[in-house]
């Protein structure tokens, strides 16, 4: 079967060659249908973030997949359930991370990422997973299927940063989403249905599709160059939640000031080493004297797929309509992986969904 990866050091994916994977017990073969793309596997195709199998050259890229059972196997699943996968798998047996059900709070070197970190990802025509780690989806959602994961890493920021509010009445009516990127952007949407007020920080110029898309969802556009993150306050308002997807390292610093008291910032982003001054007293005084908290978020879990499945079915189809810019065949993968301003959210298609 055909698969996209990764090899070491390349700094491109490529199309192989690689047999059709067998499932081992308590695992279900799994057609793949779509795989999207996100800021992660352009981190991961330039070597900046992961890494392949122990002992292997390549890493099969893609963890934001859909696809149908093809062989349930030994699993209650049936030929042709939708699925989702989860993305982190145990290294070695299990541990108790995952024996919680919880494997995104799994420290380094007890996790293995599919298609990032250590494990082969589903960029491939066919991949197996245990039951335990596919997320069943109804079929109208099959051909968008692949947001589910993105979905599921806001859900997890979420819910987290409400609990580091849970010790009071926090009643919050406004939100700041840092970064237009596909990440960003779902979470704005997510963040529509929610606050009163919203607001999404990009550096583009217009005219800029995502522009477009932040202002359609009644969403408020402000640009970074005219409008840096410290002066958001007084130009627009203190937000009650700040949201970062930009990977920009002076973000979350800047935002601990720009929250408004008893706010909470979710740190989403990845970025490079990077050394700058702060003014480390301004902000731990910040944090105490405005009882502010600040929330780091990495990865989901399966309960946070399961919600992440209805809010995709919450969301309105003109907006995924514009968030997805370019479904691709196999044969046009590499346009998949364009990182331009036109390019929002692309997906590899490997096959198609038909009812039964
Ligand atoms: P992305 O497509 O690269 O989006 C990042 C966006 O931030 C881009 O639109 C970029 O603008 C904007 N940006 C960067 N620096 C900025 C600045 N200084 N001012 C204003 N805007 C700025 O990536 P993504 O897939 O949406 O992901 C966002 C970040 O979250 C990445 O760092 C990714 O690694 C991380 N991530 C983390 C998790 C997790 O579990 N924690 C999950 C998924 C992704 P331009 O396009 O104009 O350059
Ligand atoms: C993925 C997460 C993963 C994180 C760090 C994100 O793009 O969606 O599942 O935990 O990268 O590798
Ligand atoms: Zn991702």
């Amino acid at each position: 079967m055909n698969a996209i990866a990764v090899r070491d050091r390349t700094g491109h994916a490529e199309v192989i060659e690689l047999p059709k994977p067998e499932p081992d017990s308590g695992e279900a073969l799994i057609r793949t249908l779509r795989v999207g793309v996100d800021g992660t596997d352009h981190e991961v195709i330039a070597g900046a973030h992961g890494g392949s199998p122990e002992g292997e050259d390549y890493l099969v890229l893609g963890h934001e997949a859909v696809g149908v059972v093809e062989d349930p196997h030994d699993t209650t699943l049936s030929k042709g359930d939708v699925v989702v996968p989860t993305v982190r798998r145990p290294p070695n047996g299990s541990n108790r991370y995952f024996k919680n059900n919880e494997p995104d709070m799994a420290p380094d070197g007890q996790y293995h990422e599919r298609g990032i970190v250590g494990a082969h990802g589903f960029m491939a025509e066919y991949f197996t997973s245990p039951e335990s780690a596919l997320v069943t989806v109804p079929p109208e959602l099959a051909v968008y299927g692949f947001l589910v994961e993105p979905i599921s890493i806001t859900e997890k920021a979420v819910e987290h940063a409400e609990a580091s509010r849970s010790a009071f009445e926090w009643a919050p009516e406004s939100a700041l989403v840092l970064g237009n990127g596909s990440l960003g952007l779902i979470t704005l949407a997510m963040f529509e249905q929610q606050f009163d007020r919203t607001y999404c920080l990009g550096r583009r110029d217009r005219p800029d599709p995502t522009i477009d898309i932040i202002e359609s969802l009644g969403s408020t556009y402000i640009n970074s160059n005219e409008t840096p993150v410290p002066e958001i306050p007084e130009t627009y308002e203190a937000p009650d939640l700040i949201y970062e997807a930009t990977g920009y390292a002076k973000h979350p610093f800047e935002s601990i000031e720009a929250l408004a008291p008893n706010g909470v910032l979710a740190a989403l982003g990845v970025p490079s080493d990077w050394s700058f001054e702060v003014d480390g007293g301004k902000l731990h005084r910040e944090l105490v004297l405005h009882n502010k908290a600040i929330v780091g978020s990495v990865n989901s879990n399966r309960r946070q797929f399961d919600r992440a499945v209805e809010t995709l079915g919450s969301l309105s189809e003109s907006f995924i309509d514009s968030l997805v810019t370019g479904i691709y065949e196999l044969e046009d993968f590499e346009a998949a992986f364009v990182d331009d301003d036109t390019t929002i959210k692309n997906a590899v298609q490997f096959s198609t969904y038909e009812k039964r």
